[in-house]
Formats: structure tokens, C-alpha cells, sequence
């Protein structure tokens, strides 16, 4: 008899030629988060396993962060021909529990001495004789003692919602721009939560926006990491172009034309670290460059595919979800981003797209020049499974 975990994933992920991929990656990203644990996960039956956890809870807590899973349980697995001895283990299992309960048994062995009515009858009748405290009731019972009769039997009463979506790197790579707010890292999780790879980009302004002002982006990448896996965050310096467009364009645009900036940086990052894709965390009319006409402008200069995937949630879904995903208490911290410095004071909400572009065109030759340097000079911070690997602002923290 052992502990051994129950790992299900969606069956509509099983269907079309994507089937073995999708199922490698699956096993390798199931055997890497139980790695920590001691664990050893196999493939049988359209389940994974996981047995030899020494933390059993911790480890199904750890599985259920990976995306493609779609429940977690914990179950006792033993030989299925000692029946007395499944009695027993089953009686054990709700002597702590109070109130209502059921067996559900199901066998796919079908010499099986017993069939599964008759499994739920003879379990149920054990557990009522030896547990005074509990009743019956089918139909909406506390508890669902589930019995599986496979090649052993395996015995577990309920289950740890998944993460869900696709296995990480089946849907390619994607780069986030990754502000200090609320809404971008869960822009972020949500698109990796597809298969995506992601890499993200973070605009810093030192020193008008802080070192502190960074950490808090290498905390908010460190913890999307942990459900993400590898991030690599470029840390892009860029003081140089906000002041000049501080200095040279209309103020009511300065917030778009930065915007467009950001845009132009994170797809030369994009396309040199082989991403497809730039993810924002904009939703619709958030803010003055949110509207659909200032979104229009932004699009203007990107040649990849923007993904938004907040566009159509309110402020309080995406708080709610970034408090699931973990971020919300770090992204509430306090501390200035570069969108906030130099906030114009009657920003354009329905902007004119020949208007923003005359407005730009103020920076002059130079700006392809600045774009570039922002994109070799950004700083490459690397980090993983819930670990800074790499942060050249930190290099001992990181290596320690
Ligand atoms: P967030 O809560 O993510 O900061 P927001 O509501 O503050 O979003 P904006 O500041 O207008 O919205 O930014 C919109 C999007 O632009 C962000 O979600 C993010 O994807 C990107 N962005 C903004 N500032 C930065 C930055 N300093 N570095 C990288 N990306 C940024
Ligand atoms: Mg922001």
C-alpha cells in the first residue's frame, strides 16, 4: 500500500494530431514539478501518476500549478484481491470525517470478483459499521469515497482543481510587456496558461523610476515563474526616449507616443529572442490610451500580433485573478512606474492616428537610433520555477 497522486487532464486535448506532443510535454512538465518532492510520474490509462513523494500534499499542490492539468488527487493505491483489507483502508480513510457520505466505485477490471453497485454496497455497509458518527446520502453527500479497480485499486476522496489550458511550450513564444502593475502579469499568466513560452520586457526609467521600481518587476516575473517556468526578463533602460518625448511632442500625446515606443522596443526584443507575439495588459477603456482609437494608434507600429487578454474584464475580475495567481500583493506595492511620471495632464481619448504620427515624427532621425539602444542596452534578469537564476542588479543574491 502507498500514497500516489491522480493526475487527470482534459480529454478534449487528446483529440487531433497534436495528441503525442501535447501528452510529452505534459509528462515532462508533471515529473519536473514533482522532481523536488522525490517524485517518479508515468503515463497509464490517460492518467499520470505520480508515487514516492515525500510531501504528498505538497507535491499534488506543486502538480496542480501545471498547465494542462486539470485535477489532483491524493490516493491510496493497493492490491485489489485482499477486498477486506480495501475495507479497512477505506473505513480508515473517513474515520475523521463527520456527516454524509458515498462510495463511488468504478472498475475497468471486469473479471473483477465483485461489480461496482456491489463494491459501493459492501464499502458503504463497512464504513457505516465501523464509523457510527457518518450516514448515507447519494444524492448530495459531504464526502465521495472514490473507488478505482484498475490494475491495483486505488482509493481518494476529492480532488485539487488544476491549473488548466495547454502544456507550457506547445503554443510557441510569446514576449509580455511586463509593467509593475496589476494587470500585465496577469495578462502574462493567462497567455501562457495556452502552452505559450513566455519572455518579457520591462521599461525602467532610473532614475526617475527606482531600483526599487525594478525589484518589484523581478519579483512579479520570479513569482509568474513559478506556474510559467523559465522567464527571461530584459530590463530595458529607457529614460532617454521618455525625455524626449517629454521635451519635444504635444503634451495630450505623450503617453500614446511612449506607448507606441514600448511597442517598437519589445518587437525588435521579440524578434530577436524568436517570440511571436507581444502580450499588454490593456483592457478596454482602462484608461485614455485604452480606448479603441488610442489602441488603434499603438497597433500602428507593431508588426507582430498584439495579444490583450484582459480587453473585454473589469478591474475587479482582474484583481481577483491576479490574487489566485499570486501577484496581487506585490503589484499593489507602492512604488512609481514610468507611465505615472510623466502623465500628461489632458490626455487624448479618441486620438487621430495622422495626428499621433505628426506628433512623433517630433523626435526626429534619432529615434530609431534611441529605440536601439534601449534594445541592446536592456539588462537580462533569468528566472525559474520560483527562483531568480540570474539579475545582474543582484549577481550574488541571484547566484546564491
Ligand atoms: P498594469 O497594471 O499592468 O501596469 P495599467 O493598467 O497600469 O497596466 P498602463 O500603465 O497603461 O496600464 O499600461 C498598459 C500596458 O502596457 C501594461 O499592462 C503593460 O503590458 C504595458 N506597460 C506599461 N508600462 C510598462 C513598463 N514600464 N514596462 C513594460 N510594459 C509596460
Ligand atoms: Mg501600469
Amino acid at each position: 500500500m502507498r500514497e500516489i497522486l491522480l493526475v487527470r487532464f482534459g480529454e478534449v486535448y487528446l483529440k487531433g494530431l497534436n495528441r503525442p506532443v501535447f501528452m510529452r510535454a505534459l509528462v515532462r512538465q508533471v515529473r519536473h514539478a514533482a522532481e523536488p518532492f522525490g517524485g517518479h510520474a508515468w503515463l497509464s490509462d490517460s492518467r499520470i501518476y505520480v508515487s514516492d513523494m515525500s510531501d504528498a500534499q505538497a507535491c499534488a499542490e506543486r502538480v496542480a500549478m501545471v498547465f494542462g492539468v486539470h485535477s489532483v488527487s491524493i490516493a491510496t493505491e493497493m492490491e485489489k484481491d485482499d477486498f477486506d483489507a480495501i475495507c479497512r483502508q477505506a473505513s480508515q480513510m473517513m474515520r475523521d470525517k463527520t456527516g454524509t457520505f458515498k462510495v463511488r466505485a468504478s472498475r475497468s477490471d471486469k473479471r473483477y470478483p465483485y461489480d461496482s453497485p456491489k463494491i459501493n454496497e459492501l464499502v458503504g455497509g463497512y464504513i457505516l459499521q465501523e464509523n457510527p458518527q457518518l450516514r448515507v446520502d447519494v444524492k448530495n453527500p459531504d464526502y465521495v469515497l472514490v473507488i478505482e479497480i484498475r490494475e491495483k485499486a486505488t482509493l481518494h476522496i476529492g480532488r485539487l482543481e488544476g491549473a488548466g489550458g495547454m502544456p507550457m511550450g506547445t503554443s510557441g513564444k510569446a514576449c509580455l510587456l511586463l509593467s509593475g502593475g496589476i494587470d500585465s502579469p496577469v495578462a502574462g499568466y493567462m497567455i501562457a496558461r495556452r502552452g505559450v513560452k513566455l519572455i518579457a520586457v520591462h521599461f525602467h526609467s532610473f532614475p526617475y523610476t527606482s531600483e526599487r521600481a525594478r525589484d518589484k518587476v523581478v519579483e512579479l516575473a520570479r513569482i509568474l515563474s513559478q506556474a510559467c517556468g523559465r522567464i527571461d526578463l530584459f530590463i530595458a533602460p529607457f529614460t532617454q526616449i521618455q525625455m524626449n518625448i517629454h521635451q519635444l511632442c504635444p503634451e495630450e500625446m505623450t503617453t500614446l507616443i511612449m506607448r507606441r515606443q514600448m511597442m517598437r522596443i519589445a518587437g525588435c526584443i521579440a524578434a530577436r529572442e524568436r517570440a511571436q507575439a507581444l502580450v499588454t495588459g490593456e483592457s478596454l477603456g482602462q484608461v485614455a490610451s485604452q480606448t479603441m482609437e488610442a489602441l488603434a494608434c499603438t497597433d500602428d507600429v507593431c508588426s507582430l500580433p498584439v495579444f490583450r487578454p484582459l480587453i473585454g474584464f473589469d478591474k475587479i475580475d482582474i484583481i481577483n485573478k491576479a490574487e489566485k495567481i499570486g501577484t496581487y500583493a506585490t503589484s499593489s506595492l507602492p512604488y512609481e512606474d514610468c507611465c505615472t511620471i510623466f502623465t500628461p495632464r489632458h490626455p487624448l481619448t479618441r486620438p487621430r492616428l495622422d495626428a499621433v504620427r505628426e506628433g512623433e515624427a517630433r523626435l526626429g532621425e534619432g529615434l530609431e537610433t534611441l529605440i536601439q539602444a534601449a534594445v541592446d542596452g536592456a539588462e537580462k534578469v533569468v528566472v525559474e520555477d520560483g527562483r531568480v537564476l540570474q539579475d545582474p542588479g543582484h549577481p550574488q543574491e541571484a547566484e546564491g
